[in-house]
């Protein structure tokens, strides 16, 4: 994008006057194009497309001129106040022609209702969290928001209040208005949140939630260009999927609204799914997951993901507690076996100075299960030999007085090969 931007400007794009910008009412005009001829971007005198600014993200849309479509995949602000169309494909428009622009009002309008959302959550934040929670910077679009502020992590209760208070205004449905003051007196008023350090024009916009419309008298008022639904009841169910930390001190909050929240919930309820499925193959009768279906209201289906999200994390602790029970039953039970067999062999090698002995079924850890308990009863070497599933075991140990002749890792280097395998280990030890 910057490289279209350096082409573009090198094309003398700078040079042309100031698209006018009405896309905060209209979403489709007829418009005279200023040029150029032939390329992949278009300039022309006033646009409905919104250029990425401000972490809202591009309008897109088409461009009709006679029979010939156009699709315009992005807009970008050159200069100052040019704004520059582009496409993936030559715009054969004659410079002084006419042209309809028009932008995808669907997604313009879920740009929006992540936009206006995006003012709530800032104003949730002071309210519930800190007043020194501020912006650091934003992501609107169609799909989610994101909103990154300075803070410490949120608490899981201060995620529930913040997500409760922005859903309260949205059932408000408080008028969402803004109106153009000259930036001194912005200035002076404590309560317009505004970016210290940012360049503005002499005249600004106020964006405001709640109070009368365009009085500066709302709850929410913030110094902002972007584009944004009329009433908050426009947004509908909002929903906080994600908060993380980006970078030390600065937390990150990703949220889906309206549309996108039942887009999220569909997809959360899949993985829920595969979580559980997980589970179940881990522990047989575990109750099962609550019911989920997308034909019922945004609000419903969230309703139905907290409950499968409690009753997985419930399901989540029985499997685990089962799993430590089953697995100190596990070692009980091999401990057992492994003294069994060793007293079977220890009283069939007495009187022998070494013993070797293969062991049905014996994996390396049924092995040394074995080993510990032999050498309890027997003070030669012993060399255990085990086969399940396809592989093979050994296990040397030699009592320490005796490794100046033998070597445990020494034997097992050479039967090992013999097997097929190799290993190794200390003189008193070792495993193939
Ligand atoms: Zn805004």
């Amino acid at each position: 994008q910057k490289k279209e931007i350096v082409e573009a400007s090198a094309t003398g794009v700078v040079n042309s006057p100031p698209t006018e910008f009405v896309g905060y009412e209209k979403l489709d005009v007829t418009t005279k194009v200023l040029g150029p001829p032939g390329e992949k971007w278009l300039i022309v005198e006033k646009t409905p497309f919104y250029a990425t600014m401000g972490g809202q993200i591009t309008d897109t849309g088409i461009a009709e001129s006679g029979s010939r479509v156009f699709e315009i995949k992005n807009v970008r602000r050159v200069g100052t106040d040019v704004l520059v169309h582009w496409s993936d494909r030559d715009f054969e428009i004659t410079p002084g022609s006419e042209v309809r622009l028009v932008v995808d009002a669907d997604r313009r309008h879920a740009i929006e209702r992540h936009h206006t959302v995006t003012h709530l959550l800032h104003w949730a934040l002071h309210e519930a969290v800190s007043r020194d929670a501020s912006q650091k910077g934003s992501y609107v679009g169609p799909d989610k928001l994101t909103f990154d502020f300075s803070s410490a992590p949120l608490t899981a209760q201060q995620k529930r209040d913040v997500e409760k208070l922005v859903n309260e205004k949205i059932s408000e449905n408080a008028a969402v208005s803004w109106t153009e003051i000259p930036f001194p007196e912005a200035k002076q008023r404590k309560d317009i949140i505004q970016f210290f350090g940012e360049k503005y024009g002499d005249t600004v916009r106020v964006l405001q939630i709640g109070g009368a419309p365009q009085a500066l008298n709302g709850y929410s008022m913030e110094l902002c260009g972007g584009t944004h639904v009329r009433s908050t009841g426009e947004i509908g169910p909002f929903r906080i999927v994600r908060e993380e930390a980006i970078a030390a001190g600065t937390r990150r909050i990703e949220a889906v609204a309206g549309d996108a929240a039942r887009i999220w919930a569909k997809e959360e309820a899949q993985h829920q799914q595969e979580r559980f499925e997980i589970l179940v193959r881990k522990k047989t009768g575990l109750a099962p997951l609550p019911v989920f279906t997308d034909t019922v209201q945004t609000t419903e289906m969230l309703k139905q993901i907290d409950a499968r999200a409690a009753h997985l994390e419930k399901l989540d602790a029985e499997v685990r507690g089962w799993e430590k029970t089953h697995a100190k039953e596990a070692e009980a039970d091999l401990h057992s076996r492994g003294a069994q067999i060793a007293n079977e062999l220890a009283m069939s090698k007495t009187g022998q100075k070494i013993c070797v002995a293969k062991v049905p079924k014996a994996d390396a850890k049924l092995l040394q299960a074995v080993a510990d308990a032999l050498k309890q009863k027997f003070d030669g070497p012993i060399v255990l030999l085990g086969a399940k599933e396809n592989t093979v075991a050994l296990l040397a140990v030699v009592p320490k007085p005796l490794t100046s002749k033998v070597q445990a890792n020494k034997i097992v280097q050479t039967i090992a090969p013999i097997v097929g395998g190799k290993g190794g280990g200390r003189p008193e030890s070792a495993q193939g």
